[in-house]
């Protein structure tokens, strides 16, 4: 079928809204349109060295239009958020934890199913695709099922499409992996919207003491409405002496969402005895360093990937919390029709709106 892609042309370059052919699903595959999806660091950040031309965007919802013989979890008219996609078959993957699929990057993103073909074409050639199992930024996708979640019919389906990648990996990261102890402490570093979810997980979870460190003086006013209890403004100040104030023996958790070697570092140093880091930014550092007697002490480092979660079961538990205005992350999301997709990126890349969802 005949559908509107947003197709990244030249590494680096703007999106161009094209027509492409979609190819029918798969036995194993579904074919969704589109209601909305985010833009996501990680689709900006592919966007400067992925192989074009390419359709990118992974924080898709919309509604099941067909589905492939062997589908069984979803029907047609159903709808759904996407999220990212595994082979099913991997020790992890069988083990309940798809997130760590030894496949992930081959399924994720390598623009190609499996078997190296592509469901995309332009102008008769195959062209890269199944960003994180989805590629979203188009008006119609062919996506896995295991990459697909039932959300029901209350869902908005323009504010569904980020629970499958960033708030996933926010939330998640509290929730699944850090598990904080009601009246324990938390720092977030980086208060972008995977590090608001996190704050938000961590003020659901009891945490006494939540604080953000950002840059950002409008990001950090903005994460206190969201359950933070102390703000770091660490353009301003030494971080690492202010959160000494707020939490005198270390604390108990940190989460780092920038990827910067800098800010690991110090959010590392924050811990305190026992204390544990989760690693889930994507950021521009390759490798991360400190005084290695600053782990003897029981510190725990350790990578999360997508919020380890299991999607069709994480994303309905934190949807239903959302519908209980629990985890209220559609504030801070600022909407643009898809046809606006190069001034939402602008606005990303600008700082100017904390999350930018593409309607459709
Ligand atoms: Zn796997
Ligand atoms: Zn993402």
């Amino acid at each position: 079928m005949r559908i509107t892609a947003a197709v990244l042309e030249t590494a680096g370059g703007p999106f161009a809204l094209r027509d492409v052919d979609l190819g029918e699903p798969r036995p194993d595959e579904v074919l969704v349109r589109l209601g909305g999806t985010g833009i996501c660091g990680t689709d900006l950040e592919f966007a400067t060295f992925f192989p074009t031309p390419a359709v990118l965007g992974h924080e898709g919802a919309g509604v099941v239009e067909r589905v492939g013989a062997q589908v069984t979890s979803v029907a047609p008219g159903d709808r759904v958020a996407m999220s990212f996609t595994s082979c099913g078959r991997c020790p992890t993957c069988r083990t309940g934890s798809p997130a760590y699929c030894h496949a992930f990057d081959a399924v994720n993103f390598s623009g190609r199913r499996p078997d190296g073909s592509s469901a995309l074409s332009l102008d008769g050639a195959e062209i890269n695709g199944h960003f994180l199992g989805q590629s979203s930024f188009a008006t119609h996708a062919v996506v896995p099922e295991r990459a697909v979640v039932p959300v029901g019919d209350a869902v908005d389906l323009t504010v569904a499409g980020p629970f499958g990648c960033g708030f996933q990996t926010g939330a998640g990261g509290v929730f699944n992996v850090l598990r904080p102890e009601a009246g324990s402490s938390i720092a977030v570093f980086g208060a972008g919207a995977v590090g608001v979810a996190a704050i938000i997980a961590a003020a659901v979870s009891g945490c006494g003491v939540v604080a953000a460190v950002d840059v950002n003086a409008a990001k950090l006013e903005a994460a206190r409405s969201y359950g933070a209890t102390h703000v770091v403004n660490s353009a301003a100040t030494g971080a690492a002496a202010a959160l000494r104030e707020i939490a005198p023996h270390g604390f108990d958790h940190v989460i780092d969402t920038t990827g910067r070697q800098d800010v690991l570092r110090t959010a590392v140093e924050a811990l305190g005895p026992l204390g544990r880091c989760g690693v889930i930014g994507v950021g521009p550092s390759p490798e991360m360093s400190f005084d290695w007697r600053s782990v003897l002490n029981g510190r725990t480092i350790t990578g999360i990937i997508a919020g380890s979660s299991v999607p069709q079961v994480f994303l309905p538990k934190l949807l239903d919390l959302h519908a209980a205005g629990r985890f209220p992350v559609d504030r801070m999301m600022t909407a643009f029709p898809f046809e606006k997709i190069n001034e939402a990126v602008a606005a990303v890349r600008a700082g100017e709106v904390a999350k930018a969802v593409l309607t459709f």
